[in-house]
């Protein structure tokens, strides 16, 4: 049987749809893609990368057509969800059509004309953020994981993160996004690196004892990764700065050693509605969780208020075990990613807690208080307070 034939045999057993159609569905969806739950068809570009990255129609995904039987299970697991295929001008989508049936799919279609009828009809395109020959090498262990693919690669690239603090907490987290390549991170802090902070905040180094932390941050993370762009915070936040600085930023990792901070954040976070992955660390023993405005409980849930001055715990300088904030840290940077690509099951609600001596971890509940003082209603006025600085667990 000649190509030509075939194509018209396989055409028969399969359904078209066209550009028009086609039209209004993504015109429709706008903005939510399709999930196969009602929300519309799933729109699946077949098509090679060269292709995909010149141009492809608002809302679709990429599945290689050489990857399609592979992956699709992965992506689209209901069998009986609505999908139109497309590649540049109608073949390949319908070879990939017939390919999708026989794996069991009972509502495929395939785009008559292609990516080529579309731009004929002068609909608009997406040009897709495409990474570099060096960036898909160094980011080919992520890119592999199909949770991730290179989507989920380029959604890391264009996130920004925060940190509070350059330190024990500050160190393993900064190393660590920056390296699963978060194109930007924020360091807040106004300390300089000191002998005494090497045993755990690994970010630093002997060469640059005395050098301003979050400048000390920046050249580690520039040597490790220079898809990263660190943006320098040196100073304390403070009611007149907080909303400022945290304002760009998709997320915050909170490792401050201090409740000042911890309710400035707080109530800050709940105005500009930003997630923030807290964590604390004493001695032996941290402990980690994520507050989503709104979502799940804010800080002010657990701890309404601070305790008065005097009733605050000594300014004695506790020790910490050097490798701890490393544990702590590591836990925090794995929520970040998680968050930024929406994969997995937040610590929304949970706090987990370690114990380095037993190695034992523990996980509790933790309950959105319905009468909180800042987060019982969205929309409430919310009044940002400097406390005085008081002594707390240290870092
Ligand atoms: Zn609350």
């Amino acid at each position: 049987m000649s190509f030509a034939n075939h194509l018209k045999d396989v055409k028969s057993q399969i359904r078209e749809t066209d550009v028009e159609t086609l039209r209004k569905i993504v015109e429709a969806q706008k903005g939510q893609a399709g999930d196969g739950n009602g929300a519309g068809p799933i729109l699946v570009d077949v098509r090679e990368k060269d292709e995909w990255v010149e141009g492809s129609i608002p809302g679709a995904r990429w599945i290689p057509r050489g990857f399609l039987e592979l992956r699709i299970e992965d992506q689209v697991p209901q069998k009986s969800a609505e999908i139109v295929l497309y590649c540049a001008g109608g073949t390949r989508s319908a070879l990939a059509a017939r390919a999708l049936g026989e794996l069991g799919y009972t509502n495929v279609k395939s785009l008559a004309g292609g990516f080529s009828a579309w731009k004929r009809a002068g609909l608009s395109f997406d040009r897709p953020y495409v990474m570099t020959a060096e960036q898909s090498l160094r980011y080919a262990r992520h890119t592999m994981l199909p949770e991730l693919g290179d989507a989920g690669q380029i959604k890391l690239l264009k996130s920004k993160v925060l940190l509070l603090g350059a330190g024990g907490l500050g160190s393993p987290v900064g190393l660590y996004l920056a390296a699963a390549g978060v194109g930007t991170i924020g360091f807040v802090d106004d300390d300089t690196v000191d002998a005494s902070n090497l045993q755990r905040q690994i970010i630093h180094s002997s060469d640059r004892i005395g050098m301003a932390k979050v400048e000390s941050a920046a050249a580690a993370i520039a040597k490790l990764n220079p898809d990263v762009k660190v943006i320098q915070h040196k100073t304390r936040l403070d009611s007149s700065n907080v909303l400022d600085i945290i304002k760009d930023y998709d997320l915050i990792v909170d490792g401050t050693d201090n409740f000042q901070t911890r309710y400035l954040l707080n109530d800050a976070s709940l105005i500009l509605k930003k997630p923030v992955v807290n964590a604390s660390i004493f001695q032996f023993e941290g402990q980690v969780t994520v507050f989503k405005p709104f979502e799940g409980p804010c800080y002010r849930c657990l701890y309404p208020e601070p305790p008065p001055p005097g009733m605050a715990p000594s300014c004695n300088e506790a020790g910490v075990l050097g490798v701890l904030p490393g544990v702590i840290g590591v836990l925090q940077a794995t929520e970040a990613v998680k968050f930024i690509l929406g994969i997995g099951k937040p610590l929304i609600g949970r706090l987990l807690q370690y114990d380095a001596l037993n190695m034992k971890f523990r996980e509790f509940k933790l309950p959105r208080d319905p009468k909180c003082v800042v987060c019982s209603e969205p929309g409430k006025k919310i009044e940002l307070i400097d406390y005085e600085a008081f002594c707390s667990i240290a870092r």
